[in-house]
């Protein structure tokens, strides 16, 4: 098989890991062609936002601080994880002239006392930088080839949209497959750097948080490979979060649009336009841990096995947010009404993760998170209250609810299950959204009674079986 498998940062966070890594794709190399894609080491792109931070603040100490604590946190790692001296020798060399290129890039951002959104993408791409060279180092170190490459040297091409920047497929797919096939006729494993492709002019971009997936489906879907690991420290997509319910089961199989609801809420967190490579080419998913290798974890494909199809597949949490109602007689049959509170909340830079109006649209709800509800309260008494609005209600510290599954759709009486289930626990519902797609029906209840409500939920649809 051809397989395009990716580790997260934890799964290369410590020599030992990196090490059992290079093993664990060292066997697989010997019946299948791999293409490897890791994310940064540990908290490294936390780190490097962090020098940002400092370099927006004029915190040059600081700054210079963060910059030595990662290096020298690279270096012991390259150092413990190579036992051949000639290769480590070659090792220490490349992370030396990387490290070197982040601290004149580090310093020139602190002279111009600026961070743009394209010297930003170019700092955060560091991580991937240093923890590709350390990992195909690792892999020539058990005497197997293997080269590393950043998402620029592969040939991923995208927009200029810095910080959320998309592949250019045609042109990316063309680079790829040049630059890939001839390694891997020649039995090299490439070890790519994930996050950050480069735009038409040469500059770094990258695809946001947790990009490192979709730079592995891209990479897959140019070569046709005929199915993507993600490696990561979770068993695989669970039917619930196993902190707040013991009997959590990993999922065996879920399809594309299971699996895109299932990143949104956040059960597991991948990169929500990661699938969007697969969907054409129907390339399977395996969402696999690192740690426990036995497992096969949870297969993402076009169409499911029947025999996996449960009604609800899972019931996932989005802790500690605010619901906010707001009401008012003019509202009614007042066309723009929710596009006025929609446009002003967005001016504020407020992110809607729920909203639900009543069919006499005389109130309309909406859920954000917590960090958002001061600034989207304040900007919705300013600009709103006693215009459109005449009165609203908050509520601090709710939890949304969703179940996701295909097999809701057309299905009678889920909705019945669910709140006769959560009236049991003598939970109160505050709001209620479905889309019509049916695949994901989502509540609000007070964070208190979450935890026994998402127990209730779990027991009902028989997940742990
Ligand atoms: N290193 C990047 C991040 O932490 C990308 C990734 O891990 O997927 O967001
Ligand atoms: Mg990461």
């Amino acid at each position: 098989m051809r397989l395009v498998i990716k580790f997260g940062g934890t799964s290369v966070g410590t020599p030992k890991h990196i090490k059992a890594v290079a093993k664990f794709i060292q066997i697989n190399s010997k019946k299948n062609q791999i293409v490897m894609v890791c994310s940064a080491i540990g908290d490294t792109t936390d780190d490097l936002l962090e020098i940002s931070d400092s370099i927006k603040k004029e915190n040059r100490v600081k700054a210079d601080s963060i910059l030595s604590k990662l290096t020298k946190k690279h270096l012991q790692i390259a150092n413990e994880t190579i036992s051949n001296s000639v290769i480590r020798k070659s090792l220490d060399q490349k992370l030396e002239s990387i490290l070197n290129e982040l601290k004149g890039l580090m310093h020139g951002m602190i002279l111009l006392g600026e961070v743009t959104p394209q010297s930003l993408d170019y700092l955060i791409s560091f991580g991937e930088r240093l923890s590709i060279e350390i990992v195909s180092h690792a892999i020539l170190d058990l005497k197997t080839k293997s080269v590393a490459l950043t998402g620029k040297e592969v040939g991923i091409v995208t927009d200029s949209n810095f910080g959320q920047s998309k592949p250019l497929m045609d042109t990316t797919r063309l680079r790829v497959s040049t630059n890939l096939e001839p390694l891997l006729s020649k039995k090299f494993i490439p070890v790519i750097g994930g996050f950050a492709g480069a735009d038409q002019h040469g500059h770094v971009t990258t695809f946001g948080r947790g990009g490192s997936d979709y730079t592995a489906t891209i990479i897959a879907s140019c070569i046709r490979a005929d199915e993507v690991w993600l490696m990561s420290d979770v068993d695989g997509l669970m039917s619930a979060d196993p902190k707040m319910v013991k009997t959590a089961k990993v999922i065996p199989e879920v399809s594309y649009v299971e699996a895109m609801e299932m990143a949104l809420f956040g059960a597991k967190q991948i990169h929500p336009r990661s699938f969007e490579p697969l969907l054409s080419k129907k390339i399977p998913m395996r969402i696999r841990s690192t740690f426990n290798v036995n497992n096969t974890g949870t297969l993402v494909t076009a169409n499911p096995d029947e025999k996996t199809n449960k009604t609800v597949k899972c019931v996932s949490v989005i802790r500690h947010n605010g619901l906010i109602d707001m009401r008012g007689g003019s509202m009614v049959g007042a066309p723009g009404t929710a596009a006025t509170i929609f446009t002003t909340l967005a001016k504020a830079g407020v992110n809607i993760m729920m909203i639900s109006q009543s069919p006499s649209e005389s109130s309309i709800s909406i859920v954000v998170k917590k960090n958002d509800l001061d600034k989207a309260v304040n900007t919705i008494e300013m600009e709103l209250l006693g215009k459109i609005i005449k009165k609203i209600d908050v509520t601090t510290d709710v939890s949304i609810i969703a179940l996701i599954g295909s097999g809701m759709r057309g299905t009678i009486g889920v909705a019945s299950r669910v709140f006769g289930s959560v009236a049991k626990r003598k939970t109160n519902v505050m709001m209620i959204a479905q889309g019509s797609s049916e695949l994901n029906l989502a509540f609000v209840v007070k964070d208190s009674d979450c935890a026994s409500a998402v127990q209730a939920l779990h027991d009902e649809f028989r997940l742990g079986n």
